[in-house]
């Protein structure tokens, strides 16, 4: 033990002999500072952030400590919600959500500025909730004629109606603008009259006369044959008189014969494939534009190779509004300023209106019906009446949970609606009076299809505005042609000038006379439009298998216990594609309604 002891004591000495003697580091000039410290560790101090709510501004900080110098917030994994930020430098997280509740997942890295950097990262969510939801009696989807139509009803029950609109405008495909002096219609013109019990002529002669309804298509029809070599005119003396062409003549038979159902006896046929069976007209032919684009175009807004020929003739057997067409006839008063008077501004001042609200999601697996809009925002009703087109519809733009039954999926399938537009154009002079009388309209050859003069009804204008209109296969051509010029003002002028080379072509003699006089024009693309995708409904092949089963009835039936109503123009089994029409399927839906909830002024509790 002892001699141990004495052995420690020497090989300690011996240690603090060979410290001192190392000098403190060894460098021998006597500097015996300590290294600096390590700088402390970059660290995100950060382990959760507040929920937000849809529509209500956010702001919330990932704060981090250490590191060197300057620090770089970035997301490494997952992404924000919708609508939130982050800003690279102080690490704030800011913005207004927009999206749909949810949650969302993912991985803020700081990095600092050091030589190699110092970096950290931390997983983060954020739950994003909806907005308090806003409750009332009825929710109507869609600001068009069935909608606000439908809205009325329901307010004059005494029910608290919300409508929803996806766009920044009322009256959906009811759409008047100016051009030059005077009022032009986008979307409906025409007025159907005479028979039946049409709200619209009353409501309008009362506001402004008898004397606003006039008469439309006052003068020659002209059809174009053969590249405009044989372009014919409806006039006694005409140098080219459409009465002395057989293809013409033949053809006007098609508005006695396409409605006969016992002509049409084969369910699997389309209108095109009879046309050629009675009158031996098929693509190529040189009267085949006039079937396609002077009728199906014309009334139907689709090609003639689409339409059912046994459907369309069961739907057009119970038409009964046609007899008697009238139009506005003054410069100042368009379709929808007309309806804005006499109904719209009432509608929406006794109801709640929210436009720029595409609704996204309609919910019904809970007590109270639930909709959702795309900024997130949820509406809570009893019933919901659903107006949008059958385009919005096909396109599945709505998500209803629980699904739809397959019998209403079915009937929105099997329903036709086709690409269509409107294309007024100004002229500085009425260069298609060639054969010295007005126009009435005009089938042309080409991509222009079916045109006709609104300026010589609109009483007081001194425009010159002739309207074109496109549809079914020449809409899809010009939208084709204006994707490929790029969309936007170059697609609309790609739109235009492909109009006027196929007017320019259809009148002989004159050289480019369209192009010549031509000033301004406007393109309304409905096929286009992202909230109605097409022009009206028509019937297909299996559309109608008699006048009580068919598409347009299977998809007026209530879904989701009483809870879901269809209505628009496409849910009419009779007069479908008019205005008429869906102001009908509106009133009808929402009594309906009235009649499963009869409680107004009891919204569900949110
Ligand atoms: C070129 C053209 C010419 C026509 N000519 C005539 C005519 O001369 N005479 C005539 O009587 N009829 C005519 N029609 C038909 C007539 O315009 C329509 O039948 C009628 O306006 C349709 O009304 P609606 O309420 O059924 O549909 P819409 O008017 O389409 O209304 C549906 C509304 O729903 C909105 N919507 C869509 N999706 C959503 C969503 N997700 N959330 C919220 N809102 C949504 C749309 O923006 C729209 O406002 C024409 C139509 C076109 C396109």
């Amino acid at each position: 033990m002892r001699s141990s002891t004495a052995l420690r004591r020497v090989l300690l000495a011996c240690v603090a002999a060979a410290f001192a003697a190392c000098g403190g580091g060894g460098g021998g000039g006597g500097n015996n500072n300590p290294p600096p410290p390590p700088p402390p560790a970059l660290n995100i101090t950060t382990t959760s952030l507040a929920a937000g709510v849809v529509g209500a501004p956010y702001s919330q900080s990932v704060a981090a400590t250490g590191g060197t110098g300057t620090r770089t917030f970035t997301t490494s994994a997952g992404a924000l919600p919708a609508g939130l930020s982050l800003n690279p430098a102080s690490g704030a997280i800011s913005g207004t959500p927009s999206g749909t509740p949810g949650t969302s997942s993912f991985t803020i890295t700081v990095t600092d500025s050091a030589s190699p950097p110092n970096s950290d990262s931390q997983a983060l969510s954020i739950r994003i909730d909806a907005a308090a939801a806003e409750s009332h009696d009825v929710i109507v989807v869609g600001a068009g004629s069935a909608g606000l139509y439908a809205a009325k009803t329901l307010i004059a029950e005494g029910y608290d109606v919300l409508i929803l609109e996806a766009t920044d405008r009322i009256g959906g495909r009811v759409k008047s603008t100016t051009l030059g002096d005077m009022r032009v219609d986008l979307g409906a013109e025409e007025h159907y009259l005479a028979v039946g019990d049409n709200p619209v002529w009353p409501a309008i002669t009362g506001e402004y006369g008898e004397s606003i309804y006039v008469s439309g298509y006052n003068g020659a029809e002209v059809y174009s044959m053969d590249g405009g070599t044989n372009t014919c005119w409806t006039v006694a003396g005409a140098a080219r008189a459409c009465a002395d062409d057989p293809d013409v003549t033949q053809s006007w038979d098609i508005y006695d014969w396409y409605w006969r159902t016992e002509l049409h006896p084969d369910p699997t046929t389309s209108l095109a494939d009879d046309v050629l069976y009675e009158y031996g007209v098929g693509v190529g032919h040189r009267a085949y534009h006039i079937y396609d684009a002077g009728f199906a175009g014309s009334v139907f807004a689709t090609s003639l190779h689409k339409l059912g020929a046994q459907s369309l003739a069961i739907q057009d057997y119970g038409w009964d509004l046609s007899n008697g067409i009238r139009v506005l006839g003054d410069k100042d008063l368009g379709y929808s300023d007309a309806l804005e008077t006499v109904w719209w501004d009432d509608v929406v001042a006794n109801s709640d209106l929210r436009l720029n609200s595409p609704v996204v999601t309609i919910d019904t697996s809970g007590e109270s019906v639930a909709v959702t809009d795309l900024s997130g925002a949820v509406y809570l009703a009893h019933q919901v009446i659903v107006t949008v087109s059958i385009g919005v519809l096909q396109a599945e733009k709505i998500d209803f949970v629980p699904d739809l039954p397959d019998t209403t999926v079915d009937a929105y399938n099997g329903i036709g609606i086709d690409a269509g537009m409107k294309v007024p154009l100004r002229f500085s002079a009425p260069w298609w009076e060639t054969e010295g009388v007005a126009l009435g309209s005009m089938v042309t050859e080409g991509v222009a299809g079916f045109c006709w003069i609104p300026s010589d009804y609109k009483s007081g204008t001194t425009s010159y505005v002739m309207m074109c209109y496109p549809m079914g296969d020449n809409a899809l051509a010009l939208t084709g042609l204006a994707e490929t010029a790029g969309g936007g003002a170059a697609g609309d002028e790609a739109i235009v000038n492909a109009i006027l080379a196929d007017l320019d072509a259809t009148f002989p003699g004159e050289e480019n006379p369209a192009t010549a006089h031509y000033i301004e024009g406007i393109v309304q693309n409905w096929g286009a439009a992202p909230y109605t995708l097409g022009a009206y409904s028509y019937a297909m092949v299996g559309t109608f298998e008699s006048a009580d089963q068919n598409r347009r009835r299977d998809l007026q039936v209530p879904v989701a216990e009483d809870r879901i109503f269809f209505a628009g123009e496409a849910t009419h089994v009779t007069h479908p594609a008019t205005v008429v029409g869906a102001l009908h399927e509106g009133e009808r839906a929402a009594l309906a309604v009235a009649a499963v909830n009869g409680n107004p002024g009891n919204p569900p509790t949110p």
